[in-house]
């Protein structure tokens, strides 16, 4: 997937400025930088929840808003996008789980309409992802019995449940006490190294990236200030902004 010169504005803001970013298939990217930089909005820019208002961005070589036509391209229609979505899975910082459902509902849900799985189908792929995150025990608990990093754990497994072939993490930690922070980061930790995913990190949580991206991106005013191996951006930065983004912070 790649960003090609993405600008997206607010008014007069400009959140991305002219983004060029390249992520490679199972790639593992956190996204870190200050308050503001535009970090949820690449998230958000990518999952088609917000327009760019210039550059490109692609997914699998073809430009997110448009559809092949003939020979051509032509704007993407909603169905088209809805489509495209659904191999994209994204997690929130607030949970956004069904209030009205079970945790095995929340995850069946999406692949039944979506997909079109029956629900025999759905309820076994979900019990086998409820299991890998430790909830499978809690399947009947609506939302509110649960806690947060119990809730999260469901919304991650929710999001799998879609057989996603990018998942979308944006700040999943900040929520949480910080009790049940490890058992989110543990589940995201064996998502990384047994499924095949490329995953796109936004985090606050410097240890964390370090020790499971294969590339770390530092933004700053909807630009990467700079970027590279989790070793070299921690213990060599070297632009002005990241170094005192990592005094501040570390
Ligand atoms: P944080 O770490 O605080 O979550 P961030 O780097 O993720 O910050 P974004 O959420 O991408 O930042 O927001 C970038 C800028 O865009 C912020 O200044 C924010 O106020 C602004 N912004 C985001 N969404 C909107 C919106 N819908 N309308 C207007 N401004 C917005």
């Amino acid at each position: 997937m790649r960003f090609a010169d993405v600008t997206k504005s607010y008014g007069d803001l400009t959140v991305l400025d002219k983004l060029n970013l390249d992520i490679a298939q199972n790639e593992m990217v956190s996204i870190i930088g200050p308050s503001g930089s535009g970090k949820t909005t690449v998230l958000r820019v990518l999952m088609t929840l917000e327009t760019i208002n210039d550059g490109v961005i692609y997914v699998d070589g073809e430009p997110l808003t448009h559809m092949p036509s003939g020979a051509g391209l032509e704007v993407a229609s909603e169905s088209y996008l809805r489509q495209r979505r659904s191999k994209i899975g994204m997690v929130f910082q607030q949970f956004n789980l069904f209030p009205h459902m079970t945790a095995l509902q929340n995850c069946i849900e999406a692949p039944m309409q979506v997909l079109g799985l029956s629900r025999d189908e759905a309820e076994e792929r979900a019990l086998d992802l409820l299991q890998m995150v430790g909830m499978d025990s809690k399947k009947d608990q609506h939302p509110t019995r649960l806690s947060g990093g119990q809730q999260q754990r469901v919304a991650i497994a929710r999001a799998l449940a879609m057989r996603p072939q990018v998942m979308l993490l944006d700040e999943v930690t900040s929520a949480l006490d910080p009790e049940v922070i490890g058992e989110v980061l543990n589940v995201i930790r064996s998502l990384n190294s047994e499924h095949n995913l490329t995953m796109i990190m936004v985090t606050h949580q410097m240890g964390f990236a370090r020790e499971i991206s294969d590339r770390v991106c530092f933004f700053y005013e909807g630009k990467i200030a700079e970027q590279g191996s989790p070793e070299k951006l921690f213990e060599d930065p070297q632009n002005e902004r990241t170094k005192q983004f990592l005094h501040a912070v570390l």
